[in-house]
């Protein structure tokens, strides 16, 4: 599948998993053993195309909204991003974004679903209010 595909599957299963836990978003050193039990079919969606390492996940999660309550994240604050260092269950902060990006029009970041932009300059990414 293509990145945005990806990215796209990947922010609705982040919703999902908030559905079904209090509305949270998961643990981000757990995210992708998280959602990847129940919410995402196709271990693929976890990889970038353009990404040339083995790891299992080329995206990262915001550790500024980990185990946050879904409705105290503002729509504009990234959920997922193209992390330099993929792995098991990367997450981290824009520091982590590959350079130069990973596609021509820059790396690939998501809102809460389904703000997907695709671009580096992105405007939140916390910390924001309590936990
Ligand atoms: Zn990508």
């Amino acid at each position: 599948m293509g990145c945005e595909a990806n990215v796209y599957s990947l922010a609705i299963a982040m919703e999902m998993y908030a559905a079904d836990y209090d509305e949270r978003y998961p643990p981000a050193d757990r995210w992708v053993d998280l959602t990847l039990q129940d919410f995402v079919k196709t271990p693929g969606s976890y990889r970038c195309p353009r990404d040339r390492s083995t790891a299992r996940s080329s995206y990262g999660m915001n550790s500024a909204i980990s185990g946050m309550q879904m409705m105290s994240v503002p729509d504009d604050v990234v959920c997922l991003y193209e992390t330099a260092h993929p792995g098991d269950n990367p997450y981290g902060s824009p520091d982590d974004m590959p350079l130069p990006p990973r596609h021509l029009g820059g790396n690939l970041t998501c809102r809460r679903w389904p703000n997907i932009k695709q671009d580096h300059a992105t405007p939140t990414w916390g910390p924001f209010g309590p936990r």
